[in-house]
């Protein structure tokens, strides 16, 4: 089923690198449209627990000390189809492997520290949509 939001974050090492303002004008020039955005910082809880998925991977602890190491802009987009449009837009995990205009292509530093997070299914959308929102904050 073509679902209409996606949950992104804006991650560390596209805050750092300067790279928050590029970004979000990709996001919105391909036609997401911004339903929630908040400006903030995972505490480890927070970050083990968006991740733990992942609890058993050997870059689990690298991965969660990344997340929390600064500011993240978290927000939900929407858009016809967003959950696949997204991943199209933010290209594979690794910028190496990623393909000419997307975002991790252009502002990616590595395959960890990879700029933006996109949500891989309409039900984690929806989670990771809750996880960070409450009613009252989705527009
Ligand atoms: P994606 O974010 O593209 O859906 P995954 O769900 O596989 O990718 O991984 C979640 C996140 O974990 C990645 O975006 C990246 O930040 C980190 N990660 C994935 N694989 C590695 C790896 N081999 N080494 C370090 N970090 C990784």
């Amino acid at each position: 089923m073509a679902t209409n939001k996606t949950f992104t974050m804006l991650k560390p090492d596209a805050l750092e690198n300067g790279h928050m303002g590029k970004i979000l004008d990709m996001i919105v020039e391909a036609g997401f449209i911004i339903k929630a955005m908040k400006y903030t910082r995972l505490s480890e809880a927070q970050a083990k627990k968006f991740y733990e998925v992942h609890a058993e991977r050997p870059f689990y602890g690298e991965l969660v000390e990344y997340m929390t190491s600064g500011p993240i802009v978290a927000a939900i987009l929407e858009k016809e189809n967003a959950v696949a449009d997204f991943r199209a837009l933010i290209g594979s995990t690794d910028p190496a492997e990623a393909a000419d205009g997307t975002i991790r292509k252009s502002y990616a530093e590595s395959k960890g520290r990879n700029a933006v997070h996109g949500s891989d299914s309409d039900e984690n959308a929806a989670i990771e949509g809750a996880f960070h929102f409450t009613a009252s904050e989705i527009f």
